[in-house]
């Protein structure tokens, strides 16, 4: 049976087991131990073997992906042609949530007696969130993208310090070939190979621990919270399915050439990954794999894109963002100008790129903006209960995102490039 077939079946069983037992089982003596003890486990077991890749296969990818384009101005050329992507894309993301949030004013209709009582369950949590968010406040987003010890950059896991460095490294490369450069850059190669396997395997391992991912989110996630926000999930959830549907279909219809259906049957194993993980970074070695193995995408532009994207591109956490700060905005009665709001807007995008592609990794950022436009920021924990599951959907999205614009960005490095036809599945 092939892979995404397994890892479809581990999700609908997690779903649907996790729904039971939240309806039915919320009581019992076994649900809490079990999740405990059995799904809450294999499901980080999992996030942590995806993890364990991430910054081995971040950095090797990266300078590989750079050395590969082989000259600088055809570097220059994919790089100013990815940063495009990003921005129009993500700005046709948050203008959807922009438009969808002030069509249905999902703030106005929520009692403030229940708002309070979902502030006071999240308070703890929110206080650990406001903290972090105290980290990243404006100029600071810009300087620390230069990591001051690369190393350290690794250890601590932030992702765009190892990304700036591996890019120079690729540059360098690029510029030097020497005994020296060649012989380092075959380590590299053998390090991103050694990295694929090794997802290889732990893909394995994908349809297990999608259903003990899904059962932890699902029997955890109380009806009365997503009842409660309701329209809120609608209309974020509405958004991101316009941008999945729609706006990621007509561009790869448009600009890559690309049948949208084979290509989202050939990216469901990233999909699925992504969804059940709530993390980009943890999905990356599965795009990778997907954008290579699947799409037929020519490794320059695959790794390039699909690397830098796995922090930098997110779609779906720029249009959950904006929503998120406007629903806020409008249940506080903090009344926006227009001109503030498109401020908000522009802050999505560059908080999107800023966001960690870790779970939850937006809401320091979102923290931030609300702060600086007056909107108590503390508000977040009343969106923290459906957080969780609005983490999957917008990680897919981010992650969608990634493999929709290798795919366009390597159909106009390459006209041949024969999108649909060389795609496979697996
Ligand atoms: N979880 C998201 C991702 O990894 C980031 C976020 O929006 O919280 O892509």
């Amino acid at each position: 049976m092939p892979l995404h077939t397994r890892m479809l079946i581990g999700f609908v069983v997690g779903i649907v087991g996790g729904i039971l037992a939240n309806i039915y089982a919320t009581d019992s003596v076994w649900l809490a131990p079990f999740i405990e003890y059995v799904t809450d486990p294999v499901g980080q077991i999992f996030l942590r073997l995806l993890f364990m890749l991430v910054v081995p296969l971040v950095f090797s990818a990266l300078v590989l992906g750079v050395s590969e384009i082989g000259d600088i101005r055809t570097l220059g050329r994919i790089g100013r042609r990815t940063l495009l992507w990003i921005v129009l894309v993500t700005g046709i993301a948050v203008t959807i949530g922009y438009l969808m949030v002030t069509t249905f004013q999902p703030g106005r209709g929520l009692p403030p007696e229940v708002a309070e009582q979902l502030q006071i369950e999240n308070a703890a949590t929110v206080g650990a969130k406001l903290e972090r968010a105290a980290d990243v406040t404006g100029i600071d987003l810009l300087v620390r993208i230069v990591p001051d010890n690369p190393l350290r950059s690794a250890v601590q896991g932030d992702l765009i310090g190892v990304m700036f460095f591996g890019l120079l490294v690729g540059i360098a490369i690029v510029v030097l070939r020497t005994d020296g450069t060649r012989s380092f850059l075959g380590m590299v190669q053998g390090l991103y190979e050694i990295c694929i396997l090794l997802i290889d395997w732990i893909i394995k391992l994908a349809p297990w621990a999608v259903a003990a991912l899904l059962f932890t989110l699902t029997a955890r996630l109380g009806y009365d919270v997503l009842a409660q926000l309701g329209r809120f999930v609608l209309v974020v959830a509405g958004g991101l399915a316009i941008h999945m549907f729609v706006v990621f279909p007509l561009l790869l219809k448009l600009l890559g050439k690309t049948n949208p259906i084979a290509f989202f049957r050939a990216a469901r194993p990233a999909i699925l990954t992504a969804l059940s993980t709530s993390s980009s970074s943890a999905t990356l070695p599965t795009t990778l794999m997907v954008a290579e193995e699947n799409l037929g995408i020519p490794h320059y532009v695959g790794r390039f894109v699909c690397t830098l994207g796995a922090t930098a591109n997110m779609n779906g956490t720029a249009l959950f963002e904006g929503v998120t700060v406007l629903f806020l905005a409008q249940f506080f009665g903090v009344e926006l100008a227009f001109s503030q709001q498109i401020m908000i807007l522009l802050l999505c995008v560059f908080g999107s790129i800023g966001a960690a592609g870790v779970p939850g990794g937006s809401l320091p950022v979102i923290a931030m903006i609300m702060t600086m436009f007056g909107i108590p920021a503390e508000g977040i924990g009343i969106i923290l209960g459906v957080d969780r599951l609005l983490d999957a959907l917008r990680t897919t999205i981010n992650v969608t995102g990634d493999l929709a614009g290798s795919m366009v960005i390597a159909r106009f490095e390459d006209p041949q490039h024969a999108g649909a036809t060389t795609m496979t599945e697996s």
